[in-house]
């Protein structure tokens, strides 16, 4: 199927420079992640199309940190960012960090400087800023645009030296003050920064700028294809311009893609900071997240997000993508690989009158109905059992197929049962349902040939784990949660429903994390990770897509 699907846009440019020996028909990515936050799904887009047009055409892939505003990195994203990478099945044996150029990045500053194509620019902040002018008119030079190269390099010599403070100077590059891209209108590519780095410390006092660093560092690892989202196009002279200026070994072709964005819910670092922070949601790794921590934790699998990656496309058009495709990529995976199980998340009791009192016998299950390979498991049955509250109904209508008073149902692996008779509380609710079972029955199929229409799955009372399920929803009520609104406003109250004293057969109190196991008739379930004193599972999806609308795509 995957071969003869056409390839996108940059795979179509790829295989011409390949064909046309462009870089000796070498090809070269990078995933270029910044070490300020952790990644989501749309960072799995660009480290799967980068990792894959890389072994599509037999090259490499650099995973490289640009790591060059200490105010924001951290060890922890690093370490995140790494870990991430590896889950979704890539190779980070060799890690790269922009910081590891850091003196070569400023070596080709001083170059710039040389050929009169840099200078320290002493304007405080605000004043750049007004001298850069606005989208309809021009900037207006910086005073000290023309300082002679010797005043250039002394004070930016000075600049490493942690002379000056913080903002007091900067190098800019000279390039065109009027020019309509305000990119180009001599950006600061360093600054004077008192920070501790996570990885060079205090040697630094002045970092380059991202425009700078990514572009250098692009050209320094050989980069022969440099992908990055749509919003980088405006940059793109810059990146010409300043490769062009200096001597480095390469000239990277930038070549820009669409974001990622998918309905109900919000990916940019930024936003998702502010759901952590302002406690809308718990940390980071939150299973209603669509941070790659996020997700796994709710039980996604690395096969079923680089599927998705793959069934979306590249392109360059702006568009958000209905999450029910995400979720029946994670379904189609799970169908295939999650073994079966029974839990009863709302559990109503049921006794067994006619079982002898002191009995327990064994059943055998099976764990995959269509893979025989998985093997099998035995379940335990007894008088006292558990089934789903939604599988009885005192008053049931024609079409329920289920449980209701006097009505016959085939318990799964099991027995017929039929009920006898209803136990309520004095509130009325029913709790308990008096039963009776068929010996005959064992294995699901009466001898005499009769038949029942409904079969429902159940647990044994006398030795089923008792365990917390988190029943995650969207996080969001609209599929655009920004419209006309703040998107906190837009929140799905119920995107969290935790239940406790869930019933389980007994296996799941074994269940490893990670882990997803289709709970017979209820939906993929995985043990959280970061609960494992106790039992809590977490609904990964449900078995349909249940946000579908009539008519809808299923
Ligand atoms: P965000 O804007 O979501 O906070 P970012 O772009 O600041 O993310 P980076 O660490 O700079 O995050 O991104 C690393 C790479 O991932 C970049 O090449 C960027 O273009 C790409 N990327 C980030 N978000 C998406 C997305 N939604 N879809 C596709 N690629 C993305
Ligand atoms: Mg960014």
């Amino acid at each position: 199927m995957q071969e003869e699907k056409k390839g996108h846009f940059i795979e179509t440019i790829i295989t011409e420079d390949v064909e046309n020996n462009k870089n000796d028909g070498q090809v070269c990515t990078r995933f270029p992640p910044e070490p300020n936050g952790f990644l989501h799904i749309g960072h799995a887009k660009s480290i799967c199309l980068n990792y894959n047009m890389a072994e599509k055409f037999n090259g490499k892939c650099n995973l490289r940190f640009d790591d060059s505003n200490p105010a924001k990195e951290k060890q922890i994203y690093i370490d995140s960012i790494m870990a991430n990478v590896k889950w979704l099945g890539f190779d980070v044996n060799t890690p790269l960090f922009a910081s590891d150029y850091f003196q070569r990045l400023y070596e080709f500053a001083i170059e710039l400087i040389k050929k009169g194509k840099a200078y320290v620019c002493s304007l405080p902040p605000d004043q750049i800023r007004e001298y850069r002018g606005t989208l309809t008119e021009p900037g207006k030079n910086s005073p000290f645009r023309d300082r002679p190269v010797e005043e250039n390099l002394e004070l930016f010599d000075q600049m490493k030296q942690g002379v000056f403070d913080e903002g007091q100077h900067t190098l800019r590059a000279k390039i065109d003050m009027s020019s309509p891209n305000i990119n180009l209108r001599d950006p600061i590519i360093y600054r004077v920064k008192k920070a501790a780095h996570p990885r060079t410390g205090t040697t630094w006092d002045i970092y380059p700028m991202y425009d700078f660093t990514h572009c250098l560092s692009d050209a320094l690892e050989g980069i022969t294809h440099s992908l990055c989202s749509l919003e980088f196009e405006d940059h793109r002279p810059l990146y010409d311009w300043i490769i062009e200026q200096l001597d480095t070994p390469c000239h990277p072709q930038q070549i820009e893609f669409a974001r990622m964005n998918i309905n109900y819910t919000v990916l940019s670092k930024r936003k998702l900071q502010r759901l952590v922070e302002e406690g809308h949601v718990d940390g980071w790794d939150d299973p209603r997240l669509h941070t790659l921590e996020g997700m796994k934790r709710r039980g996604y699998t690395p096969a079923s997000i680089r599927n998705f990656c793959d069934v979306i496309g590249v392109s360059k058009k702006e568009s958000r993508i209905d999450m029910g495709l995400l979720e029946s990529c994670l379904r189609d995976d799970l169908n295939e690989q999650a073994p079966r199980v029974m839990g009863i998340l709302n559990p109503l009791k049921v006794t067994i009158e006619n079982y002898p009192d002191d009995q327990t016998e064994t059943l055998d299950a099976v764990n995959h109905p269509k893979k025989e390979e998985m093997g099998k498991r035995q379940i335990t049955f007894s008088k006292e059992l558990y089934i789903e509250q939604t599988d009885f109904m005192e008053d049931p209508p024609k079409k329920f197929f289920r449980l209701g008073p006097g009505r016959e149902v085939r318990l799964r692996y099991a027995y017929f049962i039929t009920c006898k008779d209803v136990v309520k509380d004095e509130n009325g609710k029913v709790i308990e349902l008096i039963c009776t079972y068929d010996p005959e029955t064992r294995g699901g199929n009466a001898p005499d040939g009769r038949k029942v229409k409904g079969t429902i799955h159940w647990v044994n009372a006398r030795d089923c784990v008792d365990a917390t399920v988190n029943l995650y929803d969207r996080l969001f009520l609209d599929e655009d949660p920004e419209k006309d609104q703040d998107f906190v406003d837009n929140l799905n109250p119920d995107s969290l429903v935790t239940l406790d004293h869930c019933k389980l057969e007994t296996s799941l109190g074994q269940a490893e994390p990670e882990k997803v196991y289709q709970f017979e008739r209820m939906g993929y379930f995985c043990r959280d990770t970061k609960s494992l004193d106790n039992l809590v599972f977490n609904r990964t999806v449900t078995l349909r897509d249940t946000w579908a609308k009539v008519g809808g795509k299923k």
